[in-house]
C-alpha cells in the first residue's frame, strides 16, 4: 500500500496544527510512521486519501457501533440541518433522547447534554464535589476521563498516594486534590479511603477500561468498590464513555448489575457527532444549575445536529433486540481466530475481551491493571499494527488502546482480519 499522498497532506497540517492532528493518539507517535488520511467510510470500510481500503476496527474511537454513514443517522442529520444548525434555546429533540436514554439506562432519573466525554467528566467530578461538599477524587491509573486538569495526574512519589501533574500546565493544586488507585486492587482503595476517610467526594472508573488496552474488572470488584464508597459516604461515578449503549443497552451497570451514582456519556451516544452527557438520581442532577448551586453550561450544548444524530443512533440501538448477541458473537468470533492462529505462531500473547471491546497484548502474563497493561507495548505490537495496514485493516495506533467491534463487520471481514493477522504475526 502506498501513503505519498497521506504523507504530503501530513507535512502540510504540521505546518498549521501542532503535531499535524487534533487530538495526540492520531500522529502515530507510539508505533512510528505517517498517520493515514481518511476521504470518506461507510459501512466496516475505512477509504484512504491514497485510495486504499481498510477494514476499520478502532471505528472513531467506538461511536459508529453500526458501522459508518450509517443511513438512518446521516438522514436525520441532514433532515435536522435544514431547520437551522443552532439557536442557543430548547428545542423538542433534546427531551426526545433525554426519555430515551434514562429509559434504556438503569438508575437515572435526570441527564444533562454536554459536547464530549472529557466534558462529561469533568462536570461530573465538579457535581459530586458540590452534592458531597468534599473536594478529593479517587481514579484509578490507567483509566481515562477526558482530559480536564483533575484527571491529568501521575502516581507521586514515594508512598504519597496523592498525584503529581502530568502534564505542565496542571497545577500542584490540583492534582493534589486526585488520590490515584490500582485498578482491580480493592484493598488498595480501601488503604486510600482510611487515609482521607471524610474528604473523598467520588471514586470515578471505567467499568471497563477500555484506556489501557482492555481490562475487565475482576469478579467482584465493582461490588466491593460500591460497597466501600457506601461506608464512607462518596459517590460512585461510572465513566461509561467507552462502555454506555455498547457492553448492553443500559451499559456496564447493566451488565455487572451495580448502580453507580452518576454516569458519563460520550461517544456512541453522539452517533458519531460532538456530544457528552451525564446522568444520575434526581436528587444529584438537581443540585446543577439552574435549580441548583452547581454550575454548568455549554453555548452548544443540546445542538439539535448532534441531538439529531444521537437520538437516531440510540433508537436504532433500542430496537434491534438482537444487536449486542450479535455484537459478542463477532467479537468472540475474532477473538477464537486471533487464539488459533497466535497459538499457533511463537508469539506470548493474552486477550482480553468484555463484549465489543478487545486487545491483545505480546505477553504472555494476565493484564489486569496500567502495570501489566504496560508489558505488551512493545516492538511487536508496532510491526503488527504496521503490519496489518499492509493488509489492510486499521487497528488503533498504541498498544494501550481498546479495538471497537462494528455490526456492519460481516464474517467474510472477520475471516480475512483473522487470515491478515496469520500473515503478519510470522514476521513478528
Ligand atoms: C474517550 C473517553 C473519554 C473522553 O471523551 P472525549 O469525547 O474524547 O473528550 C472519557 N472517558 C472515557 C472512558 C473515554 O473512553
Amino acid at each position: 500500500m502506498l501513503y505519498q499522498r497521506s504523507s504530503q497532506l501530513f507535512i502540510e497540517a504540521e505546518k498549521v496544527i501542532p503535531g499535524g492532528v487534533n487530538s495526540p493518539v492520531r500522529a502515530f507517535k507510539s508505533v512510528g510512521g505517517t498517520p493515514i488520511f481518511v476521504k470518506s467510510a461507510k459501512g466496516a470500510y475505512l477509504y484512504d486519501e491514497d485510495g486504499n481500503r481498510l477494514i476499520d476496527y478502532i471505528n472513531s474511537w467506538g461511536p459508529m457501533i453500526l458501522g459508518h454513514a450509517y443511513q438512518p443517522v446521516v438522514d436525520a442529520v441532514i433532515e435536522k440541518a435544514k431547520l437551522g444548525t443552532s439557536f442557543g434555546m430548547p428545542t423538542e429533540i433534546e427531551t426526545q433522547i433525554a426519555e430515551l436514554a434514562v429509559a434504556m439506562v438503569p438508575n437515572i432519573d435526570k441527564i444533562r447534554f454536554v459536547n464530549s466525554g472529557t466534558e462529561a467528566c469533568m462536570s461530573a467530578v465538579r457535581l459530586a464535589r458540590g452534592f458531597t461538599l468534599r473536594d478529593k477524587i479517587i481514579k484509578f491509573k490507567g483509566c481515562y476521563h477526558g482530559h480536564s486538569d483533575s484527571f491529568l495526574i501521575q502516581a507521586g512519589s514515594g508512598a504519597v498516594t496523592f498525584g503529581s501533574p502530568n502534564s505542565p500546565g496542571v497545577t500542584e493544586g490540583t492534582a493534589k486534590d486526585t488520590l490515584l488507585a490500582t485498578y482491580n486492587d480493592i484493598e488498595n482503595v480501601r488503604a486510600i479511603f482510611k487515609a482521607n476517610p471524610t474528604e473523598i467526594a467520588a471514586v470515578i472508573i471505567e467499568p471497563v477500561a477500555g484506556n489501557m488496552g482492555c481490562v475487565p474488572p475482576k469478579e467482584g470488584f465493582l461490588q466491593e468498590l460500591r460497597s466501600v464508597c457506601d461506608e464512607f459516604g462518596a459517590l460512585l461515578i461510572f465513566d461509561e464513555v467507552m462502555t454506555g449503549f455498547r457492553l448492553a443497552r443500559g451499559g456496564a451497570q447493566e451488565l455487572f448489575g451495580i448502580k453507580a451514582d452518576l454516569v458519563t456519556f460520550g461517544k456512541v451516544i453522539g452517533g458519531g457527532l460532538p456530544v457528552g452527557a451525564f446522568a444520575g438520581r434526581r436528587e444529584i442532577m438537581d443540585y446543577l444549575a439552574p435549580i441548583g448551586p452547581v454550575y454548568q453550561a455549554g453555548t452548544l450544548s443540546g445542538n439539535p445536529l448532534a441531538m439529531a444524530a444521537g437520538l437516531t443512533m440510540l433508537q436504532e440501538i433500542e430496537k434491534d433486540k438482537a444487536l449486542f448477541e450479535r455484537l459478542e458473537q463477532k467479537t468472540a468470533y475474532l477473538e477464537k481466530g486471533m487464539r488459533e492462529v497466535l497459538s499457533k505462531s511463537n508469539v506470548d500473547f493474552t486477550i482480553n475481551r468484555v463484549g465489543s471491546m478487545i486487545s491483545v497484548f505480546f505477553d504472555e502474563r494476565e493484564v489486569v491493571d496500567f502495570d501489566t497493561a504496560g508489558y505488551g507495548n512493545n516492538d511487536k505490537f508496532k510491526k503488527f499494527f504496521h503490519g496489518l495496514i499492509a493488509e489492510g485493516v486499521y487497528i488503533a495506533p498504541s498498544s494501550y488502546e481498546t479495538w471497537f467491534i462494528t455490526d456492519a463487520l460481516t464474517y467474510e471481514d472477520l475471516d480475512f482480519t483473522i487470515k491478515a493477522i496469520e500473515k503478519v504475526v510470522v514476521t513478528l
